[in-house]
């Protein structure tokens, strides 16, 4: 293949939410799977620089790199299906974009000039999208542009493909996925909606070269036909995306509908050779052939928005299909625990998940579910706050300390078990300023964090502003806790954990971020085989 990058867009029309990021996805797997390098990039419109400031209801879960980008949650759907790292360069927004060329501006880069939205607007987009290829590493860079073709906001994103596309007119080629809605009073699907917005594409000077038509039925000959005489393909670049029962399945639908050989054609490129998806396949088998099944309580605040905790629950379908077992996530508002209804409504869990999350909240709640799992042997796992909520409950029930508390929650309490960082506590800007992205963390051997993980030393991803008070180190473990885990440099106590208790552990990183298909997270495979052994 020739030595320059190829640059594929992937745009979406008629409406929001049909899976750009699956899609774009699946094509990366199935370009890798070939053996080509192959990165996803997410440009996403709003103005937020990151969606770190943004609420999970609004965006869902929040997905950390290891550079310590806060971004996109397709991020986590990019690595989960290449299981190769994504950083800063792969998620850009409108804010970030407006921010450096303001940031130029000021400085005089631009003395003498009216800074516009084309070209220094439509300039800075194509230079975030060449970032990727220019390092040398990936012969393809895909970019999933956020957003549905004709919303205001994703105009300057088109406009730098459409520019793109006329500078380097062999190395770029657009995807547009769309929609073919069922109308079942006449039994039909229908291509209007489809035709309309690459007519918008059209008008905005982007001709697509595939078009990936999301449908609930099989779309015969004619219908291909008919959408590629109307929109400028080749028929056979109209490809169908039938409804998956499991994203997973995406790459072997679209190798089967030869998306991956259109666009090495397109580009020019050999696809002679067979993808290589025997691992794949391999988790697909077991996904689809559970011996067993488990259920585990996910104990969080925004369950009602379930991508609010995207990379947990992806991360129990690698670990359940490599335990070859079916977990049943059972999403229990921490709010409405108490210590009343607390046995009726944990009752028959196998494993006790404590969710992250900040503030107040529910907070109680899910400590009670904490010492619920505590005294009665419940495998339990706390990510994050959950970790910090199993210090707490623990500094209360155990070390009778009844006032302790994080002083996120209480800024006064007596017992500030979990404080704030020294470093954290002058920060006047709320944007990109918590212990974010990945540290290593020290393991003590003979600990069952050790026996995880099975090594010595781990890197592992945060995102948080408080930390164990290491002032009550001395009582914790005195009382039985054994702190598993440790930053090497700043001696945080990152692992928590109970060895009279048969899996108990508390993480105040991210394990969820790092669990792929191919290398499912070692903390979760292990948690669902405790709670496969839990004896009722
Ligand atoms: N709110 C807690 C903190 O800032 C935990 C954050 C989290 O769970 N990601 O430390």
């Amino acid at each position: 293949m020739s030595s320059t990058t190829k640059y594929i867009f992937v745009t979406g029309g008629v409406t929001s939410s049909l899976g750009k990021g699956i899609i774009s996805a699946s094509l990366a797997k199935l370009l890798q799977a070939r053996g080509y390098t192959a990165t996803i990039q997410k440009l996403d419109p709003y103005i937020n620089v990151d969606p770190g400031t943004l609420n999970p209801y609004e965006h869902g879960e929040c997905y950390v790199t290891d550079d310590g980008a806060e971004t996109d949650l397709d991020l986590g759907h990019y690595e989960r299906f290449l299981g190769v790292p994504t950083s800063q360069a792969n998620n850009v927004t409108t804010g970030r974009i407006y921010q450096s060329v303001i940031e130029k501006e000021r400085k005089g880069e631009f003395l003498g000039k009216t800074v516009q939205v084309i070209p220094h607007i439509t300039d800075e987009i194509k230079n975030r999208i060449k970032i990727l290829g220019k390092t040398g590493k990936y012969q393809f860079v895909i970019t999933e542009i956020g957003g549905t073709v004709g919303d205001i906001e994703s105009l300057p994103y088109i406009e730098a493909v459409r520019q793109l596309k006329w500078e380097i007119p062999e190395d770029c080629m657009v995807i547009h996925l769309t929609l073919l809605p069922y109308l079942s009073t006449s039994g039909e699907l229908k291509t209007k909606p489809t035709q309309h917005s690459v007519k918008l594409l059209l008008e905005y000077g982007v001709q697509p070269d595939v078009l990936v038509c999301r449908s609930e039925h099989a779309i015969n000959k004619d219908i291909r036909r008919k959408i590629a005489l109307f929109c400028n393909v080749a028929p056979d670049a109209v490809i169908e995306a039938l409804d998956a029962s499991t994203i997973y399945e995406v790459p072997l639908l679209m190798e089967k509908e030869k998306l991956d050989v259109i666009v090495l054609k397109k580009l020019g490129i050999d696809h002679s050779t067979e993808p290589n998806l025997d691992n794949w396949k391999t988790f697909l088998n077991r996904l689809h052939n559970p011996k067993k099944e488990v259920r585990i309580g996910l104990i969080g605040k925004y369950v009602e928005l379930k991508d609010s905790y995207k990379s947990i629950a992806e991360a129990f379908i690698h670990a359940g299909a490599m335990n070859e077992c079916k977990v049943q996530l059972d999403w229990i508002h921490s709010e409405s625990i108490t210590e009343e209804n607390i046995k009726e409504k944990l009752k028959g869990l196998k494993g006790i998940l404590v969710a992250p999350g900040f503030g107040n909240r529910g907070i109680e709640g899910k400590i009670a579910a904490i010492k619920y799992a505590r005294e009665n042997n419940v495998p339990f796992l706390g990510i994050c706050l959950g970790m910090q909520c199993a210090v707490i409950e623990f500094a209360r029930n155990v070390l009778g300390l009844k006032d302790a508390h994080s002083r996120e929650m209480n800024p006064a309490t007596s017992s500030p078990v979990i404080d704030i960082l020294e470093a954290q506590k002058n920060i006047s800007h709320m944007g990109g300023t918590m212990r974010l992205g990945s540290y290593p963390c020290k393991l003590e051997e003979g600990t069952k964090a050790f026996e995880v993980y099975s090594k010595k030393e781990i890197n592992e991803r945060h995102r948080h502003r408080y930390e164990f008070n290491n002032e009550y180190t001395k009582e914790f473990i005195e009382a039985g806790m054994v702190l598993s885990g440790v930053n090497p440099d700043a001696g945080l106590v990152e692992i928590v954990e109970l060895p009279n208790h048969p899996w108990f552990i508390g993480v105040q990183f991210h394990p969820e971020y790092k669990s792929t298909v191919v290398n499912p997270h070692p903390l979760f495979v292990s948690f669902v085989n405790a709670a496969l052994t839990k004896i009722s």
